[in-house]
């Protein structure tokens, strides 16, 4: 048996929805974004919406709305993807690299207070594998401090903590449709926040600094009763070439109906897994996974002092296993913002990822559960 790691469940719906864009011959930036965004606002419980090509670019103009001057510092984790702390060089701000909890590995707070500096402009918190950053002790520290709170929320879609949606605890949330993602549109990302005014220029960001996009204008165009003006725009801010297209956001309107099935699904996985694992003495779970449904998970995975050995185990039987992961002070790029992050060096040599999507069998479960058995059973 071949297990893969991650694996889209995309079907006819989607299909249906990229044929109807076909129909109408608008493919780029059309109707189907603004619907997308409507209906992922009404998902997530926020006011504005703005879809985008990446998280990553949404991480990049999350930052860029404050407008911090150049030079300023912003506290990211370093147990995280790298684009966590892109978003800040894309910004010409420093990123500060904080140490993860060890048991949730998301951000350790104690860690995050003491790398605080009067320089600190904004956080960046990453719900690492679903799990949520314990939002309201960040947001009363970054309140007091006068910090920014951009949450990268990447890894949940549709998770909330305390019960609030995550994403909507700071400032800005930042979501991902890459294919591995809880949901996908092929590549995609959402901007999410409740300011409306804050992320409004985050629409012309997207369009190269354009405010207002072609199907608007393509409507008044063909509206006799207005002007010869139709061509006109200003440039006003510098803008990126990020905007999501009609593709994609079809993709996702009929992802979005099947998430809450995809969210449960995975947690039914988890559980599963978890119950297998049980009895292990030298392979344990990544997390204290939260079974309650009020996390939404996108990474299950196990820890053993001798992972290296598990994973070629793993490899020899057909079952994919990832790294989530290296910490990002170890990457050539970061060297000169390297920090003291003990806990996720000390982690990250221990941990690995295991299969989890939303259409893995029992059967494939159990398969990777034994192999895990008998590698425990011999260590
Ligand atoms: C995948 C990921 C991103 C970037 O998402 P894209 O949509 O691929 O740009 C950002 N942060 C984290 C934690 C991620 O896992």
């Amino acid at each position: 048996m071949n297990v893969r790691l991650f694996r889209p469940s995309v079907g006819e719906e989607e299909l249906a929805n990229i044929r109807a864009a076909f129909e109408r011959s608008w493919i780029g930036l059309g109707p189907n974004v603004g619907e997308f965004e409507t209906r992922w606002s009404e998902f997530i419980g926020c006011r504005s919406s703005i879809g985008l090509n990446s998280a990553t670019a949404a991480l990049h103009i999350a930052l860029a709305l404050f407008n911090f001057p150049e030079g300023k510092k912003v506290l990211v984790p370093a147990l995280t993807f790298v684009s966590s702390a892109t978003a800040a060089l894309y910004n010409r701000l420093e990123p500060v690299f904080v140490d993860c909890n060890p048991e949730t590995l998301g951000l350790d707070l104690d860690d995050l207070e003491r790398k605080y500096c009067d320089d600190c402009v904004a956080i960046v918190p990453v719900h690492l594998a679903g799990h949520p950053v314990e939002m309201d002790r960040l947001m009363d520290f970054a309140r007091a401090k006068g910090l920014k709170v951009v949450e990268d929320c990447a890894h949940t879609a549709g998770g909330a903590f305390k019960g609030r949606k995550l994403g909507t605890w700071g400032d800005i949330g930042c979501f991902s449709f890459e294919e591995k993602k809880c949901m996908t549109t092929g590549d995609g990302g959402m901007l999410c926040s409740d300011d409306e005014e804050l992320v409004h220029p985050a629409r012309a960001m997207r369009w190269i600094g354009i405010d207002k996009d072609t199907w608007k204008r393509n409507a008044a165009y063909t509206d006799a009763k207005l002007n010869a003006r139709h061509w006109y725009y200003e440039v006003a801010l510098l803008g990126y070439k990020y905007n999501m297209n009609d593709l994609a956001a079809g993709i996702g309107l009929a992802q979005l109906q099947k998430l809450p099935t995809f969210n449960e699904q995975r947690l039914s996985a988890i559980k599963r897994y978890l119950a297998g694992m049980s009895e292990l003495r030298h392979i344990k779970p990544l997390l204290p996974y939260d079974l309650s449904g009020e996390s939404t998970y996108h990474v299950f995975g196990a820890r053993c002092e001798q992972r290296d050995e598990l994973m070629i185990f793993l490899k020899e039987r057909g079952i994919a296993t990832g790294l989530h992961y290296m910490p990002l002070t170890l990457h050539p790029l970061f060297s000169p913002w390297v920090t003291d992050v003990p806990q996720a060096m000390h982690v990250y040599d221990r941990i690995m990822t295991l299969p989890l999507f939303s259409a893995i069998s029992n059967d494939e479960v159990d398969y990777v559960v034994s192999a895990l058995r008998e590698f425990d059973a011999n260590m």
